[in-house]
């Protein structure tokens, strides 16, 4: 970021930008905030703070499950339901050794064992949550908007 900042090339202004929101606010050295200034460490933390949010709200809200017609013991379909998106989806999201992004973490969760869920209903759900799910699969692009307006206001094209 700060070759970015120096030679005001935007490209490489954005690529520390990404990079240090997928860095824990801990590990950033006090050096570091203020050699990034008011303007940049403010939208980091606001910008890091929404995504944490974001994926704590989809971690720990399992979407309802929609039973279809085959489904033949709908109580314990949506009880494991429930409890694989917790331990799978919850778990790979709010991971604090390890984190994952979003779609990497729902790739992982697609290949766990859905015990009572049936296979229908599964399927059903696998579509529904990348529908109601949009604001966390688009989270790149509400870093690189936030990017590119803090591009604008240092002037960095
Ligand atoms: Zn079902």
């Amino acid at each position: 970021m700060y070759l970015g900042t120096e030679y005001k090339n935007s490209e490489l202004f954005l690529l520390g930008f990404d990079r240090l929101v997928g860095t824990p606010w801990t590990s950033i050295e006090n050096a570091h905030r203020n050699f990034m200034g008011d303007d940049v460490s403010t939208t980091l933390v606001y910008v890091k703070a929404l995504l944490d949010e974001q994926c704590r709200i989809v971690a720990a809200e399992p979407p309802a499950m929609q039973h279809t017609s085959s489904c033949r013991d709908c109580e314990g379909c949506a009880e494991d339901w429930r409890a694989i998106w917790w331990n799978g989806m919850g778990r790979l999201l709010l991971d604090a050794r390890n984190p994952q992004p979003f779609e990497e973490a729902f790739q992982c969760f697609q290949c766990l064992e859905f015990g009572r869920v049936g296979e229908d209903c599964k399927r059903g759900m696998l579509t529904h949550v990348m529908a109601i799910n949009v604001p966390a699969l688009h989270a790149q692009n509400f870093i690189d908007n936030v990017c590119g307006r803090l591009i604008k206001k240092l002037k960095l094209q």
